[in-house]
């Protein structure tokens, strides 16, 4: 017999995951999507672009202080990059564990970060640190909003 599913309405929030420069050239395109995929989070968009200088400069504004501001905006602009909108409860969250601290030195094996990087200025993969910067930089690059489906999966995923 079928599983039952409840009918009640998941919190379900979105985030931005960019895969930098690095990440495109050493191959780990697939290996980072399977990843979120297969957790069960939902790809609502996806592009394949390189930024150029001020946008990149926009991204990271909070961060046009710190000393390692002009090298982190060289390094995005390196080359293109896998941007993505990806949505779940709790994505904002999860996505930044499944990512690892900033520092790979300090990320735990496992996490994408962990397992793939080595220095804290090649550190692969980007994620919104909160909702609220989430929806920032969702409508950065992707002023024309997320795409619109719903997963068939959904009732065996969610409770
Ligand atoms: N970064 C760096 N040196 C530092 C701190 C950060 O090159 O001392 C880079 C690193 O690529 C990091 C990005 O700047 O991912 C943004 O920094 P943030 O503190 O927002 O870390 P994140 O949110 O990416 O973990
Ligand atoms: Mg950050």
């Amino acid at each position: 017999e079928a599983i039952r599913h409840s009918t009640k309405k998941e919190k379900m929030e979105q985030t931005f995951i960019m895969i930098k420069p690095d990440g495109v050239q050493r191959g780990l395109v697939g290996e980072i999507i399977c990843r979120f995929e297969k957790k069960g989070f939902y790809l609502k968009g996806l592009k394949f672009i390189t930024v150029d200088q001020s946008f990149a400069e926009k991204h990271y504004a909070d961060l046009s202080a710190k000393p390692f501001f002009a090298g982190l905006v060289e390094y995005i602009i390196s080359g293109p990059v896998v941007a993505m909108i990806w949505e779940g409860k709790g994505v904002v969250a999860t996505g930044r564990t499944i990512i690892g601290a900033t520092n790979p030195a300090a990320s735990a094996p496992g996490t994408i970060r962990g397992d793939f990087a080595i220095d804290i200025g090649r550190n692969v993969i980007h994620g919104s640190d909160s909702v609220e910067s989430a929806r920032k930089e969702i409508a950065l690059w992707f002023p024309e909003g997320p795409v619109n489906w719903q997963n068939s999966l959904h009732p065996w995923i969610y409770e």
